[in-house]
């Protein structure tokens, strides 16, 4: 079978590799991919958000299976496009995809599905905002509706910050993202993230991790896309996950499809462990970067058979997804000034010797120059490895780390920190 991936990330080349190792792929193309990517698919120049473009080159190449990596191209509506072709898509369709491309949309389906969640607000004018912050307690949560790229979300102290927030967002810096917002209660907790495949009616559990969003040590700094992360998260005990699954989950699914909107991809959660239980904080509608990383280091089953069961609405038919029961850990190398503006360029060595000790090395943003390997974006390169415990993981993976000849990079020094610490307990 010939398969299209969409993407050029971390993610992106973590399925590639999975999908590499299907016996049932012939051709696996990838756009815009990268130089990780190239080892396992053929690169094509196709720009995602020409769909007509990208149908046709479906058509040519005998597709069998569009997998979707990035949400942009899912809240556009490609997967929808490619459908009235008949092409078998991994990835939500247009209106399905707002449970991540609107917060309001996902804060409504879980009130009408009495879904655990902070309680909330939208709001469509500053003015409206400012009244209805009366309602909340501090600190308060302030949310622009639509895709900001994990920047839309100010945790405001003060009355003033929340103030001064509103002004930033209805002034038009997220664009059409935050012309609506989404005032919320601040809930407390540790957050986990849980993962199922769904074809619109049957669910797959796909595993848990937990990403580290903080550029520093110690959750310090500002927000990035994620500096880390590894699975299992093991403080999503399995009590807990059928928790999810029950309260949070199945009846996401199951109103979706009710209400004319059947969701068929990843869905990503991401929740807050509160003490009265798991509460969604948000979804996703595809992998998380880097949490796909640790998922497909511990898959151990055909990642073709499984996305193309969701592709074409047959998910019943499979087992249970096959996870290996070690901890697979990821460290995200980045360029100096990420999540500002990042040194590009730079020289980027040692990678056979990073991995000589069995951790994986995943292309983020890196580009070929001249036939030497130079990081090429903010998030360069995602360190992986395995290990029994999450203390064992995260040693390896940092030895890998030190391996690497990347004088431009950094990379946090304590990713896993909180089950290394219950670990050593
Ligand atoms: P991303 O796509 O990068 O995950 P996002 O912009 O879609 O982020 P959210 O995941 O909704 O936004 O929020 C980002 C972070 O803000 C969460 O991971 C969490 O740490 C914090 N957060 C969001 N909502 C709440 C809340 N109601 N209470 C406490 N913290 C929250």
């Amino acid at each position: 079978m010939n398969i299209l991936l969409l993407g050029g990330g971390g993610r992106e080349h973590a399925l590639a590799w999975k999908l590499a190792q299907s016996p049932r792929l012939d051709t696996l193309y990838a756009a815009p991919g990268n130089p990780g990517i190239a080892e396992h698919a053929t690169l094509v120049d196709l720009d995602a958000t020409d769909h007509r473009a990208t149908m046709d080159f479906c058509i040519r190449h005998s597709i069998g299976l569009v997998v979707i990596g990035p949400e942009a191209p899912l809240v556009d509506g490609l997967a929808d496009n490619l459908r009235t072709m008949g092409v078998p898509v991994f990835g939500p369709n247009k209106k399905a995809a707002q449970l991540e491309g609107s917060k309001g949309f996902t804060k409504d389906l879980c009130q009408r599905a009495n879904i655990p969640t902070a309680a909330y607000v939208r709001v469509s004018s500053k003015d409206g905002a400012v009244a209805a912050l009366d309602d909340f307690t501090l600190p308060v949560v302030i949310k622009a509706d639509g895709l900001a790229a994990g920047k839309g979300v100010i945790i405001a102290q003060t009355r003033d910050e929340a103030i001064e927030a509103l002004d930033t967002m209805f002034s038009g810096a997220f664009g059409a993202a935050g012309e609506e917002v989404v005032l919320e209660e601040f809930m407390t907790g540790e957050e986990a993230s849980f993962f199922a495949l769904t074809d619109g009616v049957a669910i797959l559990p796909f595993g848990s991790a937990q990403d580290h969003k903080r550029v520093g040590d110690g959750d310090t700094g500002p927000n990035t896309g994620g500096m880390g992360a590894y699975s299992p998260a093991r403080v999503l005990t399995p009590e807990l996950e059928a928790d999810v699954i029950d309260t949070i989950i199945r009846p996401t699914v199951e109103t979706m499809a009710a209400e004319g909107m059947p969701y068929s991809g990843v869905l990503y959660a991401g929740l807050m462990l509160t003490t009265d239980g798991p509460k969604l904080i948000e979804y996703n509608a595809r992998f998380g970067d880097p949490e796909c990383q640790v998922l497909m280091t511990r898959f151990d089953g055909d990642l073709i058979d499984l996305l193309l069961a969701v592709a074409q609405g047959t998910l019943a038919d499979q087992g249970p997804v096959q996870l290996a029961d070690r901890t697979a850990l990821t460290i995200v190398m980045a360029a100096n000034g990420y999540p500002g503006t990042p040194d590009k360029g730079g020289p980027i060595g040692g990678i056979d010797a990073a991995q000589q000790g069995g951790a994986k090395i995943f292309h983020a943003g890196t580009a070929e120059k001249n036939g030497a390997l130079v990081a090429n974006g903010g998030r360069v390169l995602n360190v992986t490895a395995t290990a029994d415990t999450v203390g064992a993981a995260q040693a390896a993976a940092y030895a890998a780390v030190d391996a690497l000849d990347f004088p431009t990079g950094f990379c946090r020094r304590d990713i896993g920190w909180r089950e290394v610490a219950r670990e050593a307990q």
